[in-house]
């Protein structure tokens, strides 16, 4: 095996060290900036990578230097056994850091097991605490099940407990100060996300786009806010709400790229490794794992596709682009 000091370094100098897992592009969810209402083109079953195969790839990472690891999706828990997985990766010798991204709306039954299998940190997407507008966002009625599902996780211990808000104007933009409210009282931090024009849906979602320095004002207005700091390898910029444990992270890939400290590819379910979420440039693994690669030559081949990790998204200057689904490349 690949010595575990070699390290993924792209043509721009940045370091790979995390890899994004879509474990599934089904979801129980139809947010309105992801998935659309009739969406039926899911992958093949016969097309997911295998536990088995995953494990390979995450393997192969780990062996370059890859340290951290989230679960993603679609709905990562819509994917059978997914603890079993998740403990399968954690074991992986090098990984550091295991995380899951959520809807939450089966967290309830899956927290503890999770926390057992060495799942550290969760993020879930909560973009409203009503009812009605939930439904309007989510195309369901499951917010009390997403609120169970997060105090669930807080008992389970999970630390931290993000939430991902993906802030619209005319759609949410007049209830984050009752987020901020609601994640100082229970103790989660709050990372507010800029719409990207991500498949169809991502596009249309662009119509309610909202400049986050705005927010960033109107928020310095209601409440005291300090820079602060946020471990996560993510590139949200935060904000401490003064005299509370309350870090708000800004994630701003429209109104202020990261790409210059990106440091992450993504897995699709079926098996296509993006080396950007904006841009098509990938890999096919899937044809290789079931040729039976060695984790050496697997080696090799991520390797050679780091080397050709596109420098920057294109999503202001070429927002038509990406036509895949948020929740097929892993959100
Ligand atoms: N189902 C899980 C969830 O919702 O957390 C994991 C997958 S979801 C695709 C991951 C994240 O992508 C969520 O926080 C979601 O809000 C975000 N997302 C999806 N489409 C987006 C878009 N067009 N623009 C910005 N964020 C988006
Ligand atoms: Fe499902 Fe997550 Fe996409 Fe919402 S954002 S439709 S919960 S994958």
């Amino acid at each position: 095996m690949a010595s575990m000091s070699r390290h993924l370094i792209d043509p721009f100098n940045r370091r790979i060290s995390y890899l994004r897992l879509s474990v599934t592009d089904r979801c129980d969810f139809r947010c309105s900036y992801c998935l659309p209402q009739d969406h039926r083109d899911f992958a093949e079953p016969a097309h997911w990578l295998t536990f088995d195969e995953i494990e390979q790839v995450v393997r192969a990472f780990a062996s370059l230097g890859v340290r951290r690891i989230r679960i993603t999706g679609g709905e990562p828990l819509a994917r059978r056994r997914l603890s079993q997985l998740a403990a399968r990766l954690h074991a992986v010798p090098g990984i550091e850091d295991l995380s899951l991204s959520t809807n939450a709306n089966q967290l309830k039954k899956h927290a503890i097991a999770l926390k057992a299998a060495g799942v550290s940190r969760i993020n879930v997407s909560l973009d409203s605490l009503r009812a009605d507008r939930f439904m309007e966002i989510t195309g369901t009625g499951r917010l009390p099940k997403v609120l169970e599902g997060l105090m669930a996780a807080k008992a389970a211990g999970f630390a931290p407990i993000k939430i991902n808000m993906v802030a619209m104007k005319g759609i949410n933009d007049n209830e984050i100060p009752d987020m901020v409210r609601f994640c100082i009282g229970h103790g989660f931090t709050l990372r507010l996300i800029e719409t990207m024009p991500v498949g169809d849906t991502g596009r249309h979602a662009v119509d309610h786009y909202l400049d986050l320095s705005e927010v960033r004002e109107q928020l310095a207005q209601e409440f005291d806010l300090v820079p602060a700091v946020m471990p996560g390898g993510g590139p949200a910029r935060y904000l401490q709400v003064r005299n509370t444990d309350l870090r708000i992270g800004f994630i701003t890939p429209i109104s202020q790229h990261f790409c210059e400290t990106c440091n992450r590819v993504r897995l699709a379910v079926d098996g296509t490794l993006y080396l950007c979420l904006g841009q098509e440039n990938s890999v096919a693994l899937r044809p290789l794992l079931r040729a039976g690669i060695s984790d050496m030559d697997l080696g090799e081949v991520l390797t050679a596709a780091i080397a050709k990790k596109p420098e920057r998204h294109e999503f202001r200057e070429q927002p038509e682009k990406i036509v895949r689904f948020m929740s097929y490349t892993g959100g």
